[in-house]
């Protein structure tokens, strides 16, 4: 039985892959019935980060996020209606255009957030087959039943030859005061067993030939299936949201003991939640802000928009294992520190030594800093440890800036490759973008224009033609293009 961990404290000390120079990875990735939100963005971001410094490491990491397309239900894993047929039935789509429609969007939301695409990105649908085979493995070592067409898990009975609830460090009494009986007519033994395959209702339109009936596979048992197929039997990293943990993580850990005899995952890593001002996301409290929204400024919570590297820097600033809490406030101040990383880094390019080689004055912030961001990505992904590492030497980088201090050119050197290695491959954090991720430099240019094109319009009614004409003529020089127009004026550059 392999040990559990919860993180990977010490990393280089205590991570070691099963084979020598490759990893392999798995991440629970989205169901794609609605646009991303930024409960989405932490684990993309989170396991985005582990992923590129894991090949900073110098392994070949093989990266697998699944798409979640069907058995994903809507009161539990196991009852209600699969959250994308409702949106196909509710929009009047094919389920699979609501799949396609919302995977090409989270494609482009990943993408703005610099998150880099996994290996492989597998859909449930598309692994029906193996799911049933799996589903086979379990009802053949005796650890599943079949009830009126439904395959489930016999909890009870896979509890007395495997500690079931170890990850969640739940025991089984504690999950069945949990697990709430949905109808008194329930065909399962026990309200814990969990559905391996359920037999489609005739309203379920998406259903496959199997064994037992025609139907759909449990939600858990796909990540089961899908991590083994393109991982092997068993593999390092396992990852997603916190919330995951239970019953999703606990039901894939049970379903790979029943079927293989050993658990799959050597390494378990969860993301904590984010909050919404102390509440939890949810439908309820109607505060699901999606990405989009965030980059937009369109949501009552929000005071303006964000760019994507706001997001990110805002993801990346707390340890992965805390709780963030979300506010428009917060949002703010990250932004505020994205551009002062921005600004130190512009200007990093653009610093010329001060002393030839070997003569230099180490600055506080320079000397150690490849040290410190080494070490904290090691001790378990202490994202923010690094950036403040980043924020001392972009002390430094001003002083120097300043003309208050003096750098040689292998400080110099060095100080531009650590923030390319940490800043940009690893953390992510596109900083070479002037103004990326704000846009309040470029809307308060356009206010400038309008406002001055806006004084020549009035110049020009006054019959002022002297301001009128030093106007246009100082904006075509600066290379404007403006045109008039009945109701006013155009301008381009
Ligand atoms: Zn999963």
């Amino acid at each position: 039985m392999l040990e559990i961990y919860n993180s990977l404290t010490r990393f280089k000390e205590t991570f070691k892959p099963l084979h020598e120079g490759h990893v392999g990875m798995y991440v629970c990735g989205p169901t794609v019935y609605g646009d991303a939100h930024l409960g989405h963005a932490r684990p993309a971001i989170t396991f985005d980060v582990l992923y590129r410094y894991l090949q900073y490491l110098g392994y070949k990491v093989r990266y697998v996020r699944n798409i979640t397309d069907v058995g994903h239900l809507e009161h539990d894993a196991d009852e209600g209606e699969d959250k994308i047929a409702k949106k196909a039935r509710l929009e009047q789509l094919e389920p699979m255009e609501v799949v396609q429609y919302y995977t090409n969007r989270y494609h482009r939301d990943m993408a703005a957030l610099n998150v880099l695409p996994p290996s492989i990105e597998p859909h449930a649908s598309g692994h029906i087959i193996e799911q049933i085979a799996f589903v086979q493995k379990i009802l053949d070592r005796g650890y599943a039943y079949v009830a009126n067409g439904s395959v489930y898990m016999d909890v009870e009975k896979y509890a007395k030859d495997y500690p079931y609830g170890k990850l969640s460090g739940r025991n089984l009494n504690d999950i069945v005061t949990e697990t709430r009986e949905l109808d008194g007519q329930s065909e399962k033994k026990h309200s814990y067993d969990f559905a391996l395959w359920k037999k489609a209702s005739p309203e379920h339109i998406m259903h496959w030939p199997s064994p037992w009936s025609e139907g759909f596979p449990g939600w858990h048992m796909e990540c089961s299936t899908m991590g083994t197929k393109y991982l092997g039997e068993q593999f390092d990293i396992h990852g997603g949201g916190l919330d995951l943990i239970f019953p999703h993580h606990e039901a894939e850990i049970a379903q790979s003991c029943a079927a293989l005899g050993k658990e799959s995952v050597h390494y378990w890593m969860h993301n904590n939640m984010i909050t919404i001002a102390g509440k939890k996301m949810g439908k309820s409290y109607n505060n699901f802000i999606t990405l989009e929204q965030f980059f937009s400024g369109k949501h009552e919570l929000l005071s303006k928009p964000f760019g994507p590297m706001v997001i990110r820097f805002f993801i990346l600033q707390a340890h992965y294992r805390s709780t963030v809490d979300f506010s428009s406030e917060a949002l703010e101040a990250a932004e505020k520190g994205l551009q002062r990383l921005q600004e130190a880094y512009q200007r990093l390019q653009n610093l010329t030594p001060t002393l030839s080689s070997g003569e230099g004055v180490s600055l506080r912030g320079i000397a150690d800093l490849r040290q410190r961001c080494q070490e904290a990505m090691d001790d378990d992904l202490n994202t923010p440890f690094v950036i403040a590492a980043l924020f001392d030497s972009a002390k430094a980088i001003n002083t120097v800036w300043d003309g208050k201090g003096t750098i040689s050119e292998a400080d110099l050197a060095e100080l531009r490759d650590v923030w390319k290695t940490y800043a940009i491959d690893i953390l992510g954090l596109r900083l070479e973008e002037a103004g990326s991720g704000d846009d309040s430099q470029l809307k308060a240019f356009h206010g400038a224009i309008d406002l001055l094109l806006g004084i020549r319009l009035q110049a020009k009614q006054n019959k002022d033609w002297a301001t009128s004409d030093k106007i246009r003529n100082e904006l075509t020089g600066l290379g404007f293009q403006i045109k008039d127009t009945k109701d006013g004026f155009e301008w381009s550059i």
